[in-house]
């Protein structure tokens, strides 16, 4: 861990996300590193207690409630695995699948499974993803006010998109509600340490590993990790199993999970990102310690 967070603190690539404005203030030079095992036993380098907001990476943990909530055929019928090989905020990846969403791990799936969690009320789906993303941390989370305020004045891409869905009969809920519920998600504040127990937590079939708890059952965790392996890393999923071997999810905050099924969960957080969404520094040092630790679900020895 200190290894890789040596070689790979002094690359300077990337950029960090700016088209939600209150990212743009983001430190280039963060950078941290936190490994968590199934049995609780960590190991943190960097800046892995730096809070930032969660994005992209909530979209694993909702999904594994609607997982849990709506059974394997049935979230497999609703919102689909399979990847849509585009950006993560792609318009057409509804458009090629007749209106309905591929995956939840790219915007429009996510906006979909958002939309699916229980609850009569906007305020009640919320009160349940809290309290479920809570769980998989172990300690309760909290909304980056000013995170949420910038990405709701400027998340109108995601408002059409949502819109989209409910034209096709793809949502039942009010597209505006469904976004402001999935911005919310998004704002959620974790360190890498958090996003480690949380990635363990998906690791050991949803036991988490300080708490002792099962947050979802063994068969969400699987669908999960089955969605994170084709379309984790949106557009670059491919070429992310290729090198790494473990299924993995992107933020634009700068964070990234890796999944080693039976073994443990890593973390890391650097927020310059490349042009896919996908920080540069996270992505190196994930490939190097699954190299090093030997944690291709691929290899064979
Ligand atoms: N909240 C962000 C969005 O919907 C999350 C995107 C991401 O992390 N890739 O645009």
């Amino acid at each position: 861990m200190a290894d890789a967070h040596a070689r790979f603190g002094v690359v300077h690539d990337g950029t960090v996300a700016d088209y939600i404005p209150a990212l743009a203030d983001a430190d280039p030079a963060l950078f941290g590193l936190s490994v968590v095992s199934v049995t609780g036993d960590s190991h943190d380098v960097g800046d892995a207690d730096h809070p930032f907001s969660i994005q992209s990476i909530s979209k694993a943990f909702v999904f594994a409630l609607v997982a849990q909530d709506l059974g394997h055929d049935e979230v497999l019928r609703r919102i689909g695995v399979d990847s849509t090989g585009l950006p993560f905020d792609s318009v057409m990846a509804l458009e090629l699948n007749g209106g309905a969403p591929m995956n939840p791990m790219v915007n429009a799936g996510a906006l979909a499974t958002t939309s699916l969690v229980p609850g009569a009320t906007p305020a009640e789906k919320w009160d349940r993803i809290v309290a479920g993303l809570s769980r998989f941390a172990g300690r309760p989370l909290e909304v980056d006010e000013d995170v949420y305020a910038s990405e709701a004045a400027t998340n109108q891409r995601n408002q059409a998109i949502a819109t989209l869905l409910q034209s096709y009969g793809s949502i039942d809920a009010d597209p505006v509600e469904a976004t402001d519920v999935y911005t919310r998600q998004c704002s959620l504040l974790v360190t890498a340490h958090d996003l480690a127990v949380m990635a363990a937590t998906l690791a050991d079939g949803g036991v988490n590993p300080l708490t002792r708890e099962q947050v979802v059952d063994a068969v969400a965790c699987r669908d999960v990790l089955a969605a994170l392996a084709t379309s984790g890393l949106y557009e670059q999923s491919g070429r992310w199993l290729a090198t790494i071997g473990l299924p993995g999810k992107s933020g634009v905050s700068g964070g990234i999970i890796t999944i080693a099924p039976g073994k443990g969960g890593l973390a890391t957080f650097s927020p310059p990102l490349d042009g896919a969404g996908n920080s540069v520094r996270g992505k190196l040092a994930t490939q190097h310690l699954s190299r090093a630790l030997g944690m291709n679900i691929f290899a064979s020895a």
